[in-house]
């Protein structure tokens, strides 16, 4: 620490980003929840010379283009829509302007750890909602808190998803506060709720390229909402760096929705390897919560979560584990091709019949 921090950032907590090896083509990486699949064609044909040439002019701050695509796949108006250079930039505005001193933040105690993080950063006060025994969230427990509320749905990294009767169930009974759905991980089998944002004007979701859409390293998140919210976050942006969706980003992105078809397809196929790899692991005698994302959460009563974790790292095979308490038998495993996840049970057997 330099004697320049400002007092209040000294005890800030930053969130640990998943482990991203400099020899990553040696891993089988199923620790950031990353797809195994390119992006589309059209956006690798999308990035030419000539886009590159341009990169000397200001991007379009208001992704005119893609907000305008992305209205009508999500079937919105494009005021409805707000873009940021990845969804935790999206979050990072929500704890900032729509929780503080006036406004508390709720969210579940076991979620997205970057929630906590921007907590802090913003000194909100926020109530981490306890989950249940077996780690699915009562949805009764976000009902009337008057707080600022953020789920994520499915939620990480359990990957339990609530019901949209039970969203609606928490929007109704906070009518005055501002519920935030994080669908990072909606398009792997959860219900979205942007079709209730016509209908709740304090509902908020978010959703990212990174994960369903294979761009997690051009950064772009979105956020759908009744357009006070979105002028509201747009304020937020032009105040502090409204360039904040590169050319080359907004390009592919333009590019991957004319290409919807192609990435529900590899979502159908994530789909399918998450059960093979469920029904393998289960008779491995593995625990295994039922997920709706791209990863699951499993755990195993031969074998400490950690020491897993690190057996597999040996083998080149890296998984996601976290040491809080609760989940530290745990371990987060991303669903990646066919043929990896047969590498990774193929290395679990050979780790089990060692222990
Ligand atoms: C990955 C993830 C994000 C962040 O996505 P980016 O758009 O890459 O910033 C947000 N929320 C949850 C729950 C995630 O898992």
């Amino acid at each position: 620490m330099s004697k320049f921090l400002i007092s209040k950032y000294h005890e800030l907590e930053a969130y640990t980003p998943g482990e991203q090896p400099k020899d990553m083509e040696t891993f089988i990486k199923l620790n950031t929840n990353e797809s195994p699949f390119s992006p589309s064609p059209g956006v690798v044909s999308a990035l030419t010379n000539e886009e590159i040439n341009k990169l000397r002019l200001y991007c379009d701050p208001d992704c005119t283009l893609l907000r305008k695509k992305m209205a009508e796949l999500f079937d919105v108006t494009p005021d409805n829509i707000f873009l940021s250079n990845g969804s935790d930039d999206i979050l990072n505005f929500i704890f900032m302007i729509f929780c503080g001193d006036e406004v508390k933040a709720a969210f579940p105690e076991i979620s997205y750890g970057f929630y906590k993080v921007y907590a802090q950063l913003h000194n909100v006060d926020s109530y981490k909602v306890p989950l249940r025994e077996d780690f699915s969230i009562d949805h009764k427990d976000f009902c009337g808190l008057n707080r600022t509320i953020i789920i994520a749905n499915p939620n990480a990294p359990t990957g339990i998803a609530l019901t949209l009767d039970q969203i609606e169930e928490i929007l109704q009974s906070n009518p005055n506060d501002l519920v935030v759905i994080d669908e990072a991980y909606v398009d792997f089998g959860a219900d979205s709720a942007v079709k209730l944002t016509k209908e709740y004007s304090n509902l908020l979701v978010v959703q990212t390229f990174s994960k369903s859409r294979s761009m997690a390293g051009a950064r772009l998140g979105f956020a759908i909402g009744a357009r006070e919210i979105i002028d509201d976050l747009n304020t937020i942006k032009y105040s502090t760096n409204p360039y904040n969706i590169n050319r080359l980003t907004q390009a592919a992105a333009c590019a991957a929705v004319d290409e919807n078809e192609y990435y529900m397809e590899k979502c159908r196929i994530i789909i399918e390897n998450r059960a093979f790899t469920v029904k393998k692991l289960e008779s491995l005698g593995f625990t295994v919560i039922p997920s709706k994302a791209n990863f699951i959460f499993v755990k195993s009563d031969k074998i400490d979560g950690e020491e897993l974790y690190l057996k597999l790292k040996e083998r080149k095979i890296l998984i996601r584990h976290f040491t809080a308490e609760k989940i530290a038998q745990y371990n987060r495993v991303t669903i990646g091709t066919l043929e990896q996840m047969k590498t990774f049970i193929k290395a679990v057997e050979e780790i089990l019949s060692e222990v």
